[in-house]
C-alpha cells in the first residue's frame, strides 16, 4: 500500500499564516488520514524560458523567491514538516510522486495568469484531483456580485461596487493550522536545498527587501510604527524615500504577507491613530491590486496579446536599437534614464516612475508595449503578472483605462516630482 498524501502546491503564496490553501489542504489531510506534503516547483516555463528574447525570471526576483522558499522551508521545519522543491513543472513532479505515493488531492493558490490556469488543467488531465483556492486576494470569488464575464470594465466601477453600502468585507485573517509532522519517506529525486540564486540585495536599494514571511511582517510593523501611513496619500507619488510608500509590493507579490492581514492592520491603525484620507488611500491602492487580479483572470490570454483585452491597435514595433536605448536608460530623457537605471540596479522603482518609463516606451520610443511589460517581468523584484501586464495594457490604451491610455509630459513630471533633481542626480552620476 502506498502512503496517502495531500499535496499543498506552493505557487505564489509563500507563507503559513492566513493561507486558505494551506488551511484547506491541512484539513483534507487530517480528515482523510493522509500526510500533508508541501511542494514548490521551480517551473522551467518560468525559470528557464524567455519571452521576446528576455528571461522570464531575472536576478532580483530569483534572489527574492529563493529567500522566500528557504524561509518557508525553515518555518515548516520548526513544525516538523518538510518542503519539497522540484525543478520540474508541477505536473511532472506530481507524476513522479505518484510512483511512491497515492496522491489524494492537490491544493494550490488560484492562478492569476493563463499559463498557471493551463498548468492546473494539465494536472487535472493527468487524473489528479486538483483544487485551487484564493489566497492572495481581499475577496473570495463567491463574495463578488459579478462573475468574471461581468467584471466591471474599469477600476472605478469595480471599486464602487465593492465599496457600496453595505460593502463587501474581506474575511478576517486566519491563523496557522496545526501541522502534523512529515514522515521520513523521501520524495523521489528531491532537490534537497536551493542555493541562493541571483545577486545579493543591491547595495543601491533604498529599502532592502529579503524574501520570507518573517521579514515581511517585520517591515510592515516598522512601517506602521513609523506612522508614515498617516501621510501616505501626500507622499506616495514621490520618486524616492524609504517611507514615501509602503514598499510592501515584493512581499505581497511573493505571497509572504496576506493582503487581508494588511487590510485589517490598516483598520486597526485607524482605530488607534485616527483615520484620514491617507489611511484610506493605502486600502484604495490595495483595491487596484485586487481589481487587476480579477481583471487578469477575466481577460485571460487577451491580456498578453499585442491588441490587449480591448482588441485595439496600440502601434509600436520591436526595433532592437530603440529598445536597448530605453532599457539601458540611455534615452536622453533624464527622468526616464534615472528610473531605468534604478530598476536595473535594484529591481524596484516607484509607481510614478513606472508610469513615466512606460509612457516613454509606448509613446516616445514607439515600441510594442509588451516589450516593456516583458522587460519589467525580467527585472522587477515584485513582479506580479496581473499588476504588471494590467498596468502596462492600461498605459498603452489597450486595457482598463477609460481614457484610452496615458501619455505623460515627461518634462513637466520631472519638474513636479523631482524639482531639485535629487533623484536624477542620484541615478545618473
Ligand atoms: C507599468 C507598471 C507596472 C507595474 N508592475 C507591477 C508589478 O509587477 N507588481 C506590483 O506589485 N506592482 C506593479 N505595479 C504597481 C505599482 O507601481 C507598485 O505596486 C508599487 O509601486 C509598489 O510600491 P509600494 O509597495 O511602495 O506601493 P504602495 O503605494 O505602498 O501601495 C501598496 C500596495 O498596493 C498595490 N498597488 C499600488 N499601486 C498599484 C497599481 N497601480 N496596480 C496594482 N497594485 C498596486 C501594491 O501591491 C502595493 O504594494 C506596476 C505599475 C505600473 C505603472
Amino acid at each position: 500500500m502506498k502512503p496517502e498524501i495531500v499535496v499543498w502546491l506552493v505557487r505564489d503564496t509563500c507563507r503559513l499564516s492566513d493561507n486558505p490553501a494551506l488551511q484547506y489542504a491541512s484539513k483534507m489531510a487530517k480528515s482523510g488520514g493522509a500526510q500533508l506534503v508541501p511542494l514548490a516547483c521551480l517551473e522551467p516555463r518560468r525559470w528557464a524560458d524567455k519571452q521576446f528574447g528576455l528571461p522570464r525570471v531575472g536576478e532580483h526576483w530569483a534572489r527574492f523567491r529563493t529567500e522566500c522558499l528557504q524561509s518557508l522551508r525553515n518555518d515548516l521545519s520548526t513544525r516538523g514538516c518538510g518542503l519539497w522543491i522540484s525543478a520540474e513543472e508541477p505536473v511532472r513532479a506530481l507524476i513522479r510522486a505518484r510512483q511512491a505515493f497515492r496522491v489524494c488531492t492537490v491544493i494550490s493558490d488560484a492562478p492569476l495568469g493563463t499559463e498557471e490556469r493551463l498548468e492546473t488543467e494539465r494536472i487535472q488531465a493527468e487524473g489528479f484531483q486538483c483544487e485551487v483556492v484564493n489566497t492572495d486576494e481581499l475577496f473570495r470569488f463567491e463574495q463578488l456580485s459579478f462573475d468574471l464575464v461581468g467584471l466591471p470594465a474599469t477600476f472605478s466601477k469595480f471599486r464602487r461596487i465593492v465599496e457600496k453600502k453595505p460593502g463587501i468585507s474581506p474575511d478576517p485573517p486566519q491563523s496557522i493550522p496545526k501541522l502534523t509532522p512529515s514522515f521520513d519517506q523521501p520524495w523521489p529525486d528531491p532537490i534537497e536545498w536551493i542555493e541562493p540564486l541571483g545577486n545579493q540585495i543591491s547595495p543601491e536599494i533604498e529599502v532592502p527587501t529579503r524574501g520570507g514571511e518573517a521579514s515581511a511582517l517585520e517591515h510592515w510593523k516598522a512601517y506602521l510604527d513609523s506612522r508614515a501611513l498617516s501621510h501616505y496619500k501626500l507622499t506616495r507619488n514621490a520618486l524616492c524615500g524609504p517611507t514615501q510608500s509602503s514598499h510592501l509590493s515584493a512581499w505581497l507579490s511573493h505571497g509572504c504577507i496576506s493582503v487581508r492581514q494588511v487590510w485589517y492592520d490598516i483598520l486597526d491603525y485607524e482605530r488607534r491613530e485616527g483615520a484620514n484620507e491617507s489611511t484610506y488611500w493605502l486600502r484604495f491602492e490595495l483595491l487596484w491590486r485586487e481589481f487587476f487580479h480579477w481583471y487578469s483572470r477575466a481577460c485571460d490570454w487577451t491580456l498578453f496579446r499585442r491588441r490587449g483585452p480591448n482588441d485595439k491597435d496600440a502601434g509600436g514595433d520591436h526595433n532592437r536599437q530603440r529598445f536597448a536605448i530605453w532599457s539601458k536608460g540611455d534615452t536622453g530623457c533624464d527622468i526616464v534614464d534615472a528610473a531605468m537605471r534604478e530598476l536595473n540596479q535594484t529591481g524596484w522603482m516607484s509607481n510614478r516612475a513606472r508610469q513615466l518609463v512606460a509612457s516613454h516606451l509606448v509613446y516616445e520610443s514607439n515600441l510594442d508595449w509588451r516589450l516593456g511589460a516583458a522587460y519589467f517581468e525580467s527585472q522587477l523584484v515584485d513582479f506580479d503578472v496581473a499588476s504588471n501586464w494590467g498596468n502596462w495594457a492600461y498605459i498603452a490604451g489597450v486595457g482598463a483605462d477609460p481614457r484610452g491610455g496615458r501619455i505623460f509630459n515627461l518634462n513637466d513630471q520631472a519638474d513636479r516630482y523631482d524639482p531639485d533633481q535629487i533623484y536624477r542626480r542620484r541615478w545618473l552620476q
